[in-house]
């Protein structure tokens, strides 16, 4: 019989309207140690030539011209903070001609904490920004240094207080955690050093090590050696207790956030809903299809500027693929998944073994992982996928 999962969002006709858009901006100072991004380093950015060739992206994927109504707006990096307060401003002008934002659309600037400064928040404000996410992964400038950050950890609070005091209280923090242990980190003190700011929301991710990254170089050379699975899971579990005992929702396997705080543009990835993506290894997916940009700048530039489609490659979903994808993304989230018929949610061996070692909880037909579920999350949606398409 087979075991199907309800969907965790409507499937529109794959025609239908991304109401989500995300921008990648990929310019940075320098490349940080673990960071395996499509990046563009660059000591001056060359604003104008970017958003033009972003604006004919946008003319070239959407050739009717019609104003897109949208719900989210993320730009992400890279460093989207180095395009400044007049290269944001210019750049929400230019899309404003292509989109039209809803009534409290959320409009996200990923920032180093370096390029925030009074003058640049406020102008971000004033051109639209209402919500900054602030890549600061420590406090400790040992760890900042090792991690070849541009900033400080005083920079931090200034970027925060800078922010607040131009009104954008929207405000997020990214830390990294299971950092090796010769680092001698703190991580107890750095989620407090981040709760004492206050801000809206954090992201907590793990310190994963990349190939052909500095890091990974290291690691081969000896020189560095990975924290064992033990301090990723002793990290994993104080920051979910220290939130939670903080006020903060644990409500994906890496966010946190204060009630009504959500990332309400990430979340659209985790519904699974439509997203438009713009700009050097963007992906866009409608529901159905799934196509990514080319990843180097000048691989895009290049063929924005010939007319040409920068996409680089595209996949299909099959109705296999989706229900694995709904499957890892709703376990992914504390809304977790529907499971049909209800009894098999109530009533099955596999699941009363996850129930049991405090992996899961069920409510009525949802089943939803514990922060020790996520622990094992690849493992445990691998299970359910398997159950999914065998039962
Ligand atoms: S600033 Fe962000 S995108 Fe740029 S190199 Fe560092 S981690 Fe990567």
């Amino acid at each position: 019989m087979p075991y199907p999962l309800s969907e965790l969002a409507p499937t529109p006709a794959p025609n239908a309207l991304p109401r989500h858009v995300y921008v990648h901006v990929p310019f940075c100072r320098r490349r940080c140690t673990y960071c395996d991004f499509a990046i563009a380093v660059r000591r001056s950015v060359p604003v104008a030539a970017f958003i033009d060739s972003l604006a004919h992206e946008i003319d070239l994927r959407y050739p009717d011209r019609a104003p897109r109504a949208i719900d989210t707006l993320y730009f992400g990096g890279g460093t989207p903070s180095l395009l400044g307060g007049d290269g944001v401003a210019r750049l929400l002008d230019r899309l404003r001609a292509r989109f039209r934002f809803d009534d409290g659309a959320e409009v996200t600037l990923e920032a180093n904490p370096d390029d925030v400064s009074p003058e640049s928040a406020r102008a971000w404000r004033a051109a639209g920004i209402n919500r900054l996410s602030i890549g600061a992964q420590s406090f400790d400038a040992r760890v900042l240094a090792w991690m070849h950050r541009t900033h400080d950890a005083a920079q931090i609070a200034r970027a925060v207080w800078a922010a607040r005091a131009a009104g954008i209280e929207n405000l997020s923090l990214d830390l990294i955690f299971a950092l090796p242990s010769s680092l001698g980190r703190d991580w107890r003190d750095d989620v407090h050093r981040a709760l004492d700011l206050e801000p809206a929301h954090l992201s907590l991710y793990g310190l994963t090590i990349e190939p052909a990254t500095p890091l990974a170089r290291w690691r081969d050379r000896q020189l560095m050696h990975e924290a064992p699975d033990d301090v990723y899971e002793r990290d994993f579990l104080l920051a979910d207790e220290t939130l939670a005992a903080a006020g903060f929702e644990h409500y994906e396997v890496s966010n946190y956030a204060r009630p009504g705080s959500r990332a309400r543009h990430n979340s659209s990835y985790w519904r699974h809903l439509a997203y438009d993506g713009f700009g050097p290894s963007a992906h866009s997916f409608d529901t159905l299809r799934r196509r990514w940009n080319a990843r180097e700048l000048a691989a895009w530039s290049r063929r924005v500027a010939a007319g040409g489609d920068p996409v680089e490659d595209h996949e299909v979903l099959t109705g296999d693929n989706r229900n694995t994808e709904r499957i890892y993304l709703g376990l992914r989230t504390n809304h977790g998944v529907e499971i049909a018929p209800p009894a098999l949610a109530a009533d099955h061996e596999m699941l009363d073994r996850w129930v049991a070692a405090g992996w899961a909880m069920r409510e009525g037909s949802r089943l939803r992982l514990t922060p020790r579920g996520w622990l094992r999350l690849d493992t445990l949606a691998t299970d359910l996928t398997a159950l999914s398409s065998h039962s």
